[in-house]
């Protein structure tokens, strides 16, 4: 019998283990048992600097962020909304747990899209995208930089496609992602003040110059 709850629990270190290790795409879905988790960063919490410093990345994301998932599980639980991947969650909710869906959603994207070796430009159809849109990379850097300037308060800057492959830059209060609008989220920049005042206080423009930098376009032109 104990060697039986032995294996059993041996069994259940892995399965869990299993779940966790699987848990690096955006959605970070809950099978039935599991809940939302954090998402693993590909980076160590240093790697972005000096462009996110260490103390930012482990407050917005292991703090923060951990905060949005911790309420979302809660706020949840006995809703239509127990059993629901991320995207349905914040496509169909609304006040509470919109909010903590929509950071979730919106901060798994967010911390998939840097690499210490990022930088540079987009490439292949989203380049040819961005182009065709804005005339050159260049060009959709000022606008993008110039929309998250300009957002008023808390919110996102996002670019996004539509249903054709259209891109759109988008200005999104709060919790705010443009797939509410039935756009794919391709790339956002949290303009919350905790995503960069202790780097760069209330210089939020310099900070959205700086994130260029580090963007993983592979991992962005994936979702394109
Ligand atoms: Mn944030």
């Amino acid at each position: 019998m104990r060697k039986l709850i032995i294996a059993y629990t041996m069994l259940s270190v892995f399965l869990i283990g299993t779940v966790n290790a699987q848990n690096t795409n955006i959605n970070n879905k809950k099978t039935e048992t599991m809940k939302f988790e954090l998402p693993k960063l590909p980076y160590a919490t240093n790697a972005l600097e000096p462009v996110i410093g260490q103390q930012t990345i482990e407050l917005h994301y292991g703090k923060h962020l951990q905060t949005y998932i911790t309420n979302l599980n809660n706020l949840i639980q006995g809703t239509k909304f127990e059993n629901a991947d991320l995207e349905t969650i914040v496509k169909e909710s609304d006040g509470p747990i919109f909010n903590n869906a929509g950071q979730t959603l919106n901060h798994n994207i967010y911390f998939l899209s840097f690499s210490p070796n990022g930088g540079g430009e987009p490439k292949g159809k989203l380049a040819d995208a961005i182009n065709a849109e804005w005339g050159s990379f260049e060009n959709f850097k000022k606008e993008f930089n110039a929309a998250g300037t300009a957002v008023f308060g808390s919110g996102w800057v996002w670019l996004s496609k539509d249903s054709e492959g259209k891109l759109h830059i988008t200005k999104e209060a709060n919790a705010g992602n443009p797939i509410t609008k039935g756009y794919t989220p391709l790339l956002g920049f949290d303009v919350w003040e905790h995503a960069y005042y202790l780097d760069y206080q209330n210089r939020r423009a310099d900070h959205l110059v700086e994130l260029w930098k580090i963007i993983d376009w592979e991992a962005v032109g994936a979702r394109y």
